[in-house]
């Protein structure tokens, strides 16, 4: 390890500690960043690397509320404002049992960075709670959302802070803590995206993470002349970035062959159309059940426990969950041919999966990159909301696409070795430049 980010490293372990997801993150940024700050000296000056990694503000706080049959139930919640130094607080909320603050704080960390390359006026924040909505009803997630939201209202606003879904926090969930914040201040005001149509929400919101991933994709595979068509394609989770990956998957024609939850994978080597597709995201949506019933109902091949990076294919779209790519997984994927990896999850390799694919050469579009899209088309519902207008679905997806190949661009602007792109520094670069350069407009913040 350079030497200069061992010392940063030491730091920031030091000030954070057993904050293991964090120093993950902030190590891979540190070790892109190191060598722009030292040719580079007013950053260093400043030291804008230890400020950048060091939360504006965080907030941790008691959620009680009472389940079906009566007993009460305490979860933690938080929220974590990173940077505002180019605009509100940005960033999901996520709802899951492993919710902790290294977790949140390594996703509000890659927030800032990411929101800076999405070219959009917007900050980096993250938020949540270790509830977990698997098997609540939904009166149970309506008064956890009540109460969660009865702290958080205080600490967001339209031009503070504004949430969006993630992990564990979909349609449903955003309805019950809209209507609660609306309650508790009277205002009706664009303070959450990925709202409902009728709400406030954008069109293709739903769709933007997934769509844009397999945007960012397609631009990667235009860097060696190939096309999305006939590639066989592993996606992970069966979520919200998973479902809409492989819808524009199939809209490319490329042939998605794998899907999976907590539980396991589902490999269907006919590939998922569009017709499955469909009773997937009836499935996981609306009846709340399992991958595994896709098995039973397709009669194809089911593996509890199970990651889908040992099927073979051409591409692979790791859509669940932070560290679900492991050395020996990356390794698969590489020997089995796989020329292309895009990250809808956010941090869904681990280090040590990431040299693999750098070594190798083939194309490596991280989540900050790769997943960003999400994030700007909340950015466009901002937008929307500021203007008391909605724009159409094809102006909003064409927006989206633009965005991604600009965000693309950028990343071979300043990522590019010889004839390899790195989108790793140049993601990292990319969006340090502008958040740095405006921390140091504004003076010691
Ligand atoms: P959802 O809750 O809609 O879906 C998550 C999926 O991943 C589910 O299938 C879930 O399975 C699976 N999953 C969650 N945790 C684990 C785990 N520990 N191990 C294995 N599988 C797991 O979330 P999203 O689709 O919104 O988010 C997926 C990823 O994309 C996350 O990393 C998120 O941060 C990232 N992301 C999301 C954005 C968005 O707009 N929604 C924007 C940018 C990034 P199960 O149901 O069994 O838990």
């Amino acid at each position: 390890m350079d030497k200069n980010v061992e010392v940063f490293m030491n730091y920031i372990i030091e000030r954070n500690p057993g904050e293991k997801e964090f120093h993950q993150a902030v190590l891979e940024v540190a070790e892109s960043i190191m060598p722009f700050i030292q040719k580079n000296p007013k950053y260093k000056k400043a030291k804008i690397l230890e400020r950048i990694s060091e939360p504006e503000r965080v907030v941790m706080f008691r959620v009680p509320w009472m389940d079906d049959s009566g007993e009460i139930q305490i979860n933690r919640g938080y929220r974590i404002q990173m940077n505002s130094a180019i605009g509100p607080y940005k960033g999901g909320l996520r709802l899951h049992p492993s919710v902790n603050l290294s977790i949140l704080k390594f996703l509000a960390f890659e927030q800032v960075f990411k929101n800076s390359l999405t070219t959009l006026p917007i900050g980096g924040g993250k938020g949540g709670s270790n509830f977990d909505p698997k098997g609540k009803s939904d009166a149970e997630v309506m008064r956890f959302c009540q109460s969660f939201m009865t702290e958080l209202y205080r600490h967001i606003g339209p031009n503070t802070d504004v949430p969006a879904g993630d992990i564990g926090v979909g349609g449903r969930e955003i309805g019950y803590l809209f209507g609660q914040y609306r309650r508790l201040r009277n205002e009706f005001s664009g303070i959450l995206t990925g709202k409902a149509l009728n709400w406030g929400g954008s069109l293709i919101r739903p769709e933007a993470t997934g769509y844009g991933c397999v945007y960012f994709a397609e631009e990667m595979m235009k860097t060696k002349k190939e096309t999305l068509k006939g590639k066989i394609c592993t996606v992970s989770g069966s979520g919200n970035v998973a479902q809409y990956t492989v819808e524009k998957l199939l809209q490319l024609g490329a042939k998605p062959v794998t899907l999976s939850d907590s539980s396991g994978m589902i490999y269907d080597p006919d590939g998922i159309d569009d017709e499955k597709l469909a009773w997937i995201m009836d499935l996981k949506n609306i009846r709340r059940g399992r991958i595994k019933e896709y098995a039973d109902e397709f009669n194809v091949n089911y593996e509890a426990g199970k990651r889908p990076w040992e099927i073979k294919c051409d591409m692979a779209f790791p859509s669940a969950t932070q560290n679900e790519i492991n050395q020996n997984e990356a390794k698969t994927l590489v020997d089995n041919g796989c020329i292309s990896v895009a990250e809808g999850a956010n941090m869904p390799t681990e280090p040590e999966g990431i040299e693999i694919f750098q070594e190798a050469k083939i194309l490596y579009g991280p989540g900050k990159a790769a997943n960003a899209g999400g994030v700007a088309t909340s950015a466009l519902e901002m937008s929307q909301n500021s203007l008391r207008m909605s724009w159409c679905r094809e102006e909003v997806d064409e927006k989206l696409h633009w965005i991604m190949q600009n965000i693309h661009e950028n990343c071979v602007k300043y990522g590019k070795e010889n004839k390899y792109v790195n989108y790793v520094n140049g993601a990292n670069i990319a969006g340090f430049v502008k958040v740095a350069d405006s921390m140091l407009d504004q003076g010691l913040v």
